[in-house]
């Protein structure tokens, strides 16, 4: 329960409608040899493609929790979770039936887990129930509800119908007299469900824990290696700050609990408000959006509350700059808004002239710009102030997306350079893990102005404007970022936006005669991340953008973000979190592949057949068979010495981008399938 969160919810639909879905797919395509591998499928539909054209503007979304609901199904499997549900609605059952043993009004026949009681004194039953340590709903002042779960005991079934009844006697004979419980047969399911064998495999402890860890050994992750992706801040998660998820007075607290129960609760939330808006220089602080995204909409739908409340109801257009991200302008269609894009220059800044000439073109519908500071090209825009004094002469608010924050915090607030409201990214920023795609928290920030048009109105009322079920959306991951600041303190902070901006500076000062740096600033110099240009070595050498990210899963790296905010780049980012070592051994991956691409050119590899044509390499496919490629298996797969006793094996190999949309399907048959 977390206080409210995070939480997964998940939407089904008929043949035909998925590509209208909100939000990501997983879907099943075949790698260079045949073999299944996922990937996220119906990418053409998503906001970092389609921009205001987008199904949805969700970028981080709830991926841990869906995978940890899907691993319950697999670990209980169909037979397991019909037994789970037939317990459960044996106890709601029992907890009637003792009810109606003791003259209440039961209001419902038909039930699952949830049993109404009507016709009692239901705050006196409340306060009972409260007292004993249940959490019933209190309906009105004479009717009551409670919930079960599989945790539930028979011995809890009779205790709460004593509480609930406020019965003299404590009767457990009662229980004697029950018998298992049958629903009515229209809404039994007579139909198989979770046929696929992974649910029917994995049901002892050992298999499960041996199946999980098979899993993980898949994948690339931070604890083993760097992962570069520009845009999304991959930093360390130390296990201190992750610790206070786990505490029972963290997890299990209800969202609506009574404020008495969550004083803890709202004295951390108290906290990361006031540090959160003195670090980015605004009054007040929403933690309620629970993820960039959200924050998005959130603070643009405080500037359309705010321009409507004076008056302005016609200021729907929304500047944003040709470098935006692209949830922006999914955001702001979302909101009810027109978007106009802005050019960028040669250097990557926002285009101050164009931004005049569309700021004096829609003056009179003027809402808002929407500026990420520092860019999503890597670099500080030296006009920041000039370019939200314009906006703001010409009636406009500004929104400055803070998920690159990263390059700021301790150095410079948005508050300062003229933001009128901002979202951070604390799956980002402020270290909770967003490794497969969150959960995450989007905090907005704004002037006092916008407060009363935030979720929470400024603090005064949780449930105001909501853009979460729960008022303070994701609230259970919020001691990660609480103890984040706390152990960093002021002095760490800036240490490490410093630590940050100098390990991007010394990849691009290290990589850029091997492959130009797209955008810089003055002096030639990055913010926290770098755009390396993979285009000139195209043009050279044949070799794309795809063939250094896939050659670099060879030398044991995630590859950076590709081909975004540009096509055929790379954007690196380091973070403060990788060492010199780490960035080293990066640095000569990326110069070993040049030098490789160099022998491609030069004739040495024909075209269509090199190491990095055919990256990555798996295991299978240096063993199987003749080797009939004209370079070794050894460069194949161990191309530096020291991958030999610290090698990453990818799963699969190059997967095929196209049949996986074509073919969309959302789990891979079983193997016997695939040869
Ligand atoms: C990550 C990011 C977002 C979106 O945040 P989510 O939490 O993924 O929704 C928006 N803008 C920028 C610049 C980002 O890097």
């Amino acid at each position: 329960m977390g206080f409210g969160g995070p939480h997964a919810g998940y939407m089904a639909v008929r043949k035909g409608l998925e590509r209208q879905l909100p939000g990501r797919l997983v879907g099943v395509s075949q790698d260079a040899d045949g073999n299944p591998g996922y990937r996220l499928a119906l990418q053409t539909r998503e906001q970092h493609i389609r921009r205001e054209k987008a199904t949805s503007n969700i970028c981080t979304a709830q991926v841990l929790l869906a995978v940890m609901a899907s691993m319950y199904a697999v670990y209980h499997g169909p037979v397991g979770l019909r037994r789970i549900a037939q317990q459960v609605h044996g106890r709601a059952d029992l907890v009637a039936s003792q009810l109606r043993d003791l003259g209440l009004t039961v209001v419902h026949d038909a039930f699952f887990d949830t049993v109404r009681v009507t016709g009692l004194d239901a705050e006196a039953a409340f306060a009972r129930l409260r007292e004993a340590g249940y959490t019933p709903h209190l309906v009105n002042g004479e009717t009551l509800q409670v919930s079960v779960d599989e945790t539930t005991t028979a011995h809890n079934a009779v205790e709460i119908a004593y509480f609930l009844s406020g019965a003299e006697e404590h009767s457990i004979g009662l229980l004697d007299g029950h018998t298992a419980p049958v629903l009515p047969a229209t809404l039994e399911r007579t139909s198989d469900f979770l046929t696929h064998p992974t649910f029917h495999s994995y049901h002892s402890e050992t298999a499960m824990m041996r199946y999980l860890k098979r899993l993980a050994d898949l994948d690339y992750a931070l604890d083993r290696g760097m992962i570069p992706l520009g845009s999304c801040t991959m930093k360390l998660n130390a296990a201190t700050e992750m610790a206070a998820v786990t505490w029972p007075e963290f997890a299990n607290l209800h969202p609506f609990a009574p404020e008495g129960d969550a004083e803890g609760y709202l004295s951390m939330i108290g906290d990361l408000e006031t540090w959160l808006a003195d670090i980015t220089g605004y009054d007040t602080v929403s933690l309620q959006p629970n993820a960039g995204s959200q924050g998005e909409l959130a603070g643009l739908l405080a500037i359309r509350g705010y321009h409507r409340s004076r008056g302005d109801v016609h200021r729907d257009v929304c500047l944003i700059p040709a470098s935006a991200h692209g949830t922006n302008a999914a955001s702001a269609v979302l909101a009810g808004m027109r978007v106009v894009v802005v050019a960028c220059d040669a250097a990557g800044n926002v285009d101050v002239a164009d931004l005049r000439a569309k700021i004096e073109a829609n003056s009179a519908e003027l809402a808002a710009l929407m500026i990420t500071y520092p860019s999503t090209h890597g670099v500080y825009e030296h006009e920041i102030v000039a370019i939200t004094d314009a906006v703001h002469d010409a009636g406009g608010q500004v929104y400055i997306d803070g998920a690159n924050l990263n390059a700021l915090v301790g150095y410079g607030r948005f508050g300062d350079v003229g933001g009128d409201v901002s979202h951070l990214n604390l799956h980002k920023t402020f270290c909770i893990p967003h490794g497969g795609g969150g959960p995450g928290v989007g905090p907005v920030a704004a002037k006092a102005h916008l407060a009363e048009f935030l979720p929470g109105a400024g603090g005064r009322d949780p449930l105001a404007n909501p853009v979460s079920a729960a008022p303070y959306g994701s609230a259970s991951i919020l001691p990660i970022t609480w103890a984040y600041v706390r152990m960093m303190g002021s002095e760490g902070l800036r240490e490490a936006t410093a630590a940050a901006v100098l390990s991007a500076n010394y990849v691009a000062a290290r990589l850029r005669e091997a492959f130009p740096v797209l955008y810089t600033g003055d002096g030639g110099l990055v913010a926290h991340e770098c755009i390396l240009d993979i285009r000139p070595l195209k043009a050279a050498t044949g070799i794309t953008v795809d063939d250094v990210a896939k050659r670099l899963v060879d030398y044991g790296f995630h590859s950076p973000t590709m081909s975004f905010p540009v096509a055929g780049t790379l954007m690196v980012e380091p973070t403060e979190s990788e060492d010199l070592g780490e960035i080293d051994r990066f640095v000569e991956a990326m110069l070993a592949i040049r030098a490789e691409a160099d022998a491609v050119a030069a004739g040495e590899w024909p075209a269509g057949d090199n190491p990095l044509a055919n990256a990555p390499h798996t295991a299978r496919s240096v063993i199987e068979g003749e080797w009939s490629h004209p370079y070794s298996r050894e460069v194949a797969v161990y191309p530096v010495p020291g991958l030999i006793r610290h090698k990453y094996w990818p799963a699969v190999r190059r997967i095929d981008q196209a049949w996986g949309d074509r073919n969309l399907a959302c789990a891979c048959p079983p193997p016997e399938a695939f040869a």
